[in-house]
């Protein structure tokens, strides 16, 4: 009795009993290392979470849609969004620019949901400064350098030169580990999946973000 109800953790709770602002669940990882897959897992069947979807200058992938994967736009159009104050933050990732537009984040939040991320280190740092109450991040490593970069080339959407690129920023990225609430090391895709969904599940439970506590906890002790 003393718990929201399990589906109640997931959903979107506007009022009374249960009610939380949203979090910001921040997932960053080098390239490769099972990020987007471990993000889709998570998304699946949890109706309280949703993904933010950046805008880049970068062009898209083969098999990527503007709108679901990125909004892609062109450096102008980006330029104009920085000038606006639109993005919550960003930064310049490969030679392209990606940013996480601040609407859409406000708005989930004050409405209890919460959203995913999938951001590199420098907006992790952004996002920090910016919403520091409601900011959780994981880090995902690799097991190795050596898998990542088979992991890279599998891929192969990207030319050998992109690799040797990703590879480059990899190592920079890792080194940022240490500035993430969790860390992860992705050497068995369920079971990094079953350590994310738990750190989103304690995290929904965190008393500091449960507002609704006090008034729920002066009932029990009939203190109102
Ligand atoms: P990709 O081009 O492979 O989709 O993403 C390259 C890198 O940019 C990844 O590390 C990804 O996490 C990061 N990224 C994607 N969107 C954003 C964003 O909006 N802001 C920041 N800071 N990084 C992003």
């Amino acid at each position: 009795m003393g718990n929201p109800p399990a589906t109640e953790q997931g959903s979107t709770v506007t009022a009374g009993r249960g009610a939380r602002r949203g979090l910001v669940f921040v997932l960053s990882s080098p390239s490769g290392a099972g990020k987007t897959t471990i993000t889709r897992a998570l998304l699946e069947g949890d109706s309280g979470l949703s993904m933010s979807v950046s805008v880049t200058t970068r062009p898209p992938r083969e098999g990527e849609v503007d709108g679901r994967d990125y909004c892609f736009i062109d450096g102008p159009a980006f330029e104009r969004l920085v000038a606006e104050d639109a993005l919550l933050e960003h930064a310049r990732v490969f030679d392209h620019r990606y940013g996480t537009p601040r609407a859409p984040v406000e708005a989930a939040l004050a409405e209890g949901h919460d959203m995913v991320f999938d951001i590199d280190w420098q907006g992790a740092q952004q996002v920090r400064a910016r919403l520091p109450d409601d900011f959780v991040s994981v880090f995902i490593l690799p097991p190795s350098m050596t898998e990542l970069h088979d992991r890279l080339r599998r891929r192969a959407k990207d030319s050998e030169k992109v690799v040797i690129a990703r590879m480059a920023k990899a190592v920079d990225e890792v080194s940022h580990y240490d500035e993430y609430d969790y860390v992860i090391v992705n050497d068995d895709l369920a079971r990094a999946v079953a350590s994310v969904r738990a750190i989103l599940a304690a995290e929904r439970l965190r008393r500091t973000r449960q507002h609704w506590l006090r008034s729920f906890v002066d009932g029990l002790l009939g203190t109102r």
